[in-house]
């Protein structure tokens, strides 16, 4: 692109992860505002592959619920820098520790769930799998917009699916069958792997903590493992806590034979987001993130 570094200004950060930095910066000459994600790939070949693999996806995606991509500066250094859309209420993970881990009340999650099921049924209408949806992939703004970001292990599927599995993204959102695909048929559907990490991030935001370990504890990646693919799926809230339509929803999405689970369309059309007052969910979402910002 024709942007250098150097036209920018860096404000703050805005979140740290794998392999850099992301920087709020400001165009010193527009003064327009962007989320510019830095990283350091000079030493790392693997690294290297996972950003022109990310940038590559940002390249073919345009919809309003798919951070935008404004283009790469490839300053001299080695480094890569990813010119995006800066989404002014941060991550559904940061959101939720801002509320001390305070649930997310079911409106709130019914609109969050809607946008982010509309972002995968672009993508994957586009043959791309995300492979690392969690909250902290979940971008909002005070618009009350959900959009999916991070696609640094994602993958546009051409010709084939691929069997080979990597084992890439977090291990403790993959689905049953990503871990051992052989127990399913070998039928791997890497679709249906999104959307059991949808559920288990919905699932996250309405009990205020990762659904598969109790409150508080840190993962023990091999005890989550066997959980994932030995152990019952994470179960929806009982009866009477949560609605009916929630806990179907859930359901849905947490089905361990991804041949059970929902599709993305099928899921667009649940009563928990489908059947409800769209324009009082968006307010719930809006007021919970103003709220937030606030405190
Ligand atoms: P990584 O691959 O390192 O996980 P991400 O793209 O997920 O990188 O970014 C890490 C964190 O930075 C996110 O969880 C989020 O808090 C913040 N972040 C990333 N992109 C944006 C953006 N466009 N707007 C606002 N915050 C962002
Ligand atoms: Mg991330």
């Amino acid at each position: 692109s024709e942007h250098r570094l150097s036209d920018f200004e860096k404000l703050q950060v805005l979140g740290h992860g794998n392999g850099g930095t992301v920087y709020k910066v400001r165009h010193r000459r527009t003064a327009a505002v962007y989320a510019l994600k830095l990283l350091h790939t000079d030493t790392d070949a693997s690294l290297r592959r996972q950003v022109s693999r990310e940038v590559e996806i940002l390249r073919h995606t345009d919809s309003p619920f798919v951070v935008r991509f404004h283009g790469v500066i490839l300053p001299p250094s080695g480094d890569v820098a990813v010119l995006l859309e800066q989404m002014d209420a941060g991550s559904l993970d940061s959101l939720l520790r801002r509320r001390g881990n305070r649930p997310f009340p079911e409106p709130a999650l019914a609109e969050i769930a809607r946008q982010a099921l509309h972002g995968l049924a672009y993508l994957h209408s586009h043959q791309i799998v995300h492979r690392d949806l969690k909250p902290s992939n979940l971008l909002v703004n005070r618009s009350g917009e959900v959009k999916i970001a991070d696609f640094g292990v994602g993958k546009i599927l051409r010709r084939s699916l691929d069997p080979c599995l990597s084992y890439v993204g977090t291990c403790a959102y993959m689905s049953p069958e990503r871990f051992d695909p052989e127990s399913y048929g070998g039928d791997y559907d890497p679709y249906a792997a999104d959307v059991w990490s949808l559920g288990l991030a919905v699932l996250e935001l309405y009990l205020g903590h990762f659904p598969l370990l109790p409150a508080g504890q840190r993962p023990d990646w091999a005890a989550l493992m066997c959980a994932i693919c030995f152990g019952e799926p994470p179960a929806p809230p009982p009866e009477g806590e949560a609605s009916e339509d929630f806990r179907g929803f859930i359901g849905c999405c947490l089905q361990k034979e991804s041949g059970k689970r929902w599709s993305v369309a099928e899921l667009l059309g649940h009563p928990f987001v489908a059947g409800r007052d769209r324009s009082e969910s968006a307010r719930a979402l809006r007021d919970l993130i103003a709220e937030t910002a606030e405190s």
